[in-house]
Order: C-alpha cells, then structure tokens, then sequence
C-alpha cells in the first residue's frame, strides 16, 4: 500500500529545495495529506478555504511538477478544505482495487511526530482529564483505560496526545509493538489484503494475523468508520483479540461514540468500555500559553504577551487555525525586517484575517500593501520620483492592480498622479516580462499578491 506520509515528505522536500522560506512555510506546510484517487492525484487538505485558494492560484504547477516526480504512477496534487474531506476519504474506499498504486504493505515501525510529545502538550482545563489518561496509558499500556477513547472538535490536539503517547512508548518500553493507523487506512489495507490475500485463508483471518502480535494498537478518527461495514466487522474481532490478551487499544473521534452512525451497536459498546475523555477548545489563557510553546519550539522565535493575545482572541476552537496565525505573523515581521513582538506588525500581518470577508481588496489597499512591503512612502510610490528603488515597486504595483482588479488603464493612471495609459500599459509588460527572466521580481510579486489576494 502507498505510504501517504512519506509520499508527502518526499513531494514537500523537494518543494521546499524550490521554494523561498515564507511561501513554504506559509502554504505549504500546513497542507496535510488526505489520500490518493483513483486518476492518480494526491489528495491534500488546506487549513482554510482561503489557503486552498491561495494555494491553487500559485503553487498548483509546481506541487503537481514535484508529485509525478515522487511517485510515477500519480500526475497531480488536488487541494481541498475540511468540508470535502469526507468525500475523499469515502471515495478512497472505492480507489483500492487499482492495485497498482498500492506499494507493499509491510507493518513498520510508526513514525510519530516528534514533536507532538507530552512536554510540548500544555495543559488547561479543557484538555487536562484527556492528557492525565493519556499519560497514565502510556506508563501503563494495557492495564488501565482499556480502550482509551479521546473525542472532541477538529484541531484541539487528539492526534498530538496519540502521538505522544506513541513517542513516548518507543523512548521508555521499546520493546512494545505499536501500531498506529488512521482509520481510513485500516479500510484500505483491509480491501488491499482482499486483492492480495492468500486465497486459502478468508480476508478475516488474513487481516487479523497482522494484528496477533501488536501490543498497542492505536485508531486515529474512528468517526471514518461510520457506515464502513466490513470494516467494523473485522474491527470487531481484532478488538476481541486485543482486549483479551490484555493489549492496549487507543482510539480518537471528533464526536461521541453515540453519534457516530451507523456504527455496529456491539462495537460502539466496545468503544465505550475503557475510559472516555473529552477535549474542548481552550480558554483564552491557554490558548495564549499553547502559542507560547508553539514560538519557541517551532520557530524559535520570540513573540510578545501581546501578540501572542493578539492572536489568541483571533481564534477560538482550532489550535491548528490559530498556529497558522502565529506562523503568518513571524514571517510577515521577517520580512519587513521588524520583531514579531509589536502589535502594529501583527496587525498588518493578520489584516486580511481581522476583516476577513468584509475586507474589500481596492487600488488603495493594494498600493497600502506595497508600500509597506517595500518601505517606501506612499507619497513617493504614487509620486514622481525616478530612480529604481522607487521605480520598480511602482511598476509591480501597478501591474498588481491590472492583474488582480482589473481596472482601465486610465483609471489606474489617476492613482500615480495622473499617469498616462500607455506608461501604465508599458509597466504592466515590463513586470510580466520580468516575472519569466527575473526571479527577485518573481518572489516579489508573488509575495506580495499572496498578502493582497487572501480570500
Ligand atoms: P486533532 O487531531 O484534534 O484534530 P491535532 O492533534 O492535529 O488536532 O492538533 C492540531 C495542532 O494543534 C497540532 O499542531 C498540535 O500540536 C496543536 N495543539 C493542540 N492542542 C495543543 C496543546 N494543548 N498544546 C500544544 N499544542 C496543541
Ligand atoms: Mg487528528
């Protein structure tokens, strides 16, 4: 079977060997890999419908160019949001029997996140009762908590406790086998060992003797397994085994048991058996505190109380929603050249994402947007003044308002002091022209359309 996660490793190392810094970092990584279809794309989730946009516009060449080249049976990347990714991993069922996308499946050691461990996991009230059972599962695996279950709404860390759990396993009792698979990826390696399997034994058996000598099985998402009748079947005996040689059995969902429907009463039961915790989104002060860690561990970066606040009050109930804040803000003040500790670069940085749909993009704004990037005054922006330093950001500017607004020529011209429509014509096939030869140019007007050009 296709490993999904190293498939996007390789694709993402090799963006990120073509890309600069803060357009990697900003759109690229926070895309996480859903799964494969049937004519060969890959499936990646964006953070927000606006990312997905962003993402689309500027990058889909050079992310399609870096998937045929990862894997030769895949022609391209599909970008989509949170609300289509049912569909996708529905529709993933159906992709299996094209066989040949589909790797040798062999049980390897997980690689869980490194850095999704209980240290880097703060603690509030929202979330303490699910990481005290976490903790106590991992030090005593199979003993207590037997399933632990761990629900609550998307983005507030149920992976993250999973994984530390998982690292931390592999750090104090290597010796235990774990497995850990999401639980789209249990349907699919179940279809797979249908198309595989040994012919004399049945799919069921097959299946199982994967799991006969796991200590630790851990099921991301079981919400997927909703209507997944084959698979909830040989749940069902793979859990029995489990449970009766005393293995420990993990699973997250991003609902109650009760409401995941259709679900087999008799597993649902099951599922409710061991201890159950739920996860709600953070109060203020922790959220504060998780962005805190974020900006030392992920960016060794250091962000004022205010920001950090700032940002805070932006989002409420997705922790991933709010990193990508933090990470927007850092880069924004490395570019201007500023420290990510005052409120004004936060400001500016998170603009678009403060006014969000009410925000209307015009020839101001996006003049506003290039003064700022280039640090150079309105007045001489829109002035008179020749020489290149002023000249060029004039140009790009210019053409920015062509590309993205569309105006008249004229009307374009009034907003630099009257300009002519042929200076405004000439600049805007000056730029294009220098976008195919002159890469700063292309970094700068790619740049700067991914800070006007947000929703
Ligand atoms: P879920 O699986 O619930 O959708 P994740 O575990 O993927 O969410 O978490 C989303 C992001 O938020 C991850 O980067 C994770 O590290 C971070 N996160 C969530 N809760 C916390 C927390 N309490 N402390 C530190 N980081 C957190
Ligand atoms: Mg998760």
């Amino acid at each position: 079977m296709l490993d999904i996660d190293k498939l996007w490793s390789d694709v993402s190392d090799k963006l990120s060997a073509q890309m600069i810094t803060v357009s990697y970092e900003v759109w690229i990584k926070n895309l996480e890999p859903v799964c494969v279809t049937k004519d060969g794309a890959l499936v990646l989730l964006a953070a927000s419908q606006s990312a997905k946009k962003m993402v689309n516009k500027n990058y889909q060449t050079l992310i399609d160019t870096a998937v045929k080249e990862s894997n030769s049976l895949l022609s391209h990347a599909l970008i989509i949001e949170e609300s289509e990714k049912e569909k996708y991993i529905k529709l993933q069922d159906e992709n299996i029997a094209d066989e040949k996308l589909y790797l040798e499946n062999k049980l390897k050691a997980p690689a869980f996140t490194a850095k999704y461990t209980f240290d880097n996991f703060v603690v509030g009230s929202s979330n303490k009762f699910a990481f005290a059972a976490a903790q106590a599962v991992a030090e005593n695996p199979g003993t207590k908590h037997n399933p632990l279950l761990i629900y609550g709404g998307v983005g507030l860390g149920k992976t993250h406790l999973m994984h530390a759990i998982g690292n931390y396993i592999k750090q104090h009792k290597s010796d235990l086998k774990i497995l850990y698979t999401p639980s789209n990826n249990l349907t699919n390696e179940l279809v797979d060992s249908m198309v595989k399997g040994n012919k004399d034994k049945d799919v069921n058996t097959n299946f199982r003797e994967k799991y006969r000598n796991v200590d630790i099985l851990m099921i991301d998402d079981i919400q997927f397994l909703a209507g997944r009748t084959g698979t909830q079947e040989v749940l069902f005996h793979i859990f029995n085994d489990l449970f009766q040689n005393g293995k420990q059995i993990i699973l997250t969902s991003d609902r109650p048991p009760k409401e995941i429907s259709p679900l087999e009463e008799r597993l649902r039961t099951r599922f409710e058996w061991g201890l159950i915790a739920n996860i709600v989104p953070p109060d203020l002060e922790t959220r504060v505190a998780i962005l805190q860690k974020k900006a030392i561990v992920d960016h060794a970066a250091q962000v004022s109380p205010e920001v950090l606040r700032f940002i805070a009050e932006k989002v409420e109930s997705n922790i991933r929603e709010m990193e990508g804040l933090l990470t927007k803000v850092i880069f924004y003040a490395n570019l201007i050249g500023k420290p990510a500790t005052s409120l004004d670069v936060a400001y500016d940085a998170l603009k678009d994402y403060v006014d969000n749909k009410s925000n209307v993009v015009d020839a101001n704004y996006i003049i506003d947007v290039t003064c700022s990037y280039f640090n150079i005054l309105k007045s001489d922006l829109c002035g008179k003044k020749k020489n290149k330093e002023i000249v060029e950001p004039r140009q790009i500017c210019m053409y920015l308002i062509y590309e993205i607004l569309g105006l008249p020529l004229n009307t374009i011209g009034g907003y630099f002091g009257g300009k002519d429509h042929t200076t405004i014509l000439y600049a805007k096939d000056k730029i294009s022209n220098l976008i195919d030869t002159n890469n700063i140019v292309k970094r700068e007007v790619s740049d700067l359309y991914k800070m006007i050009v947000k929703n």
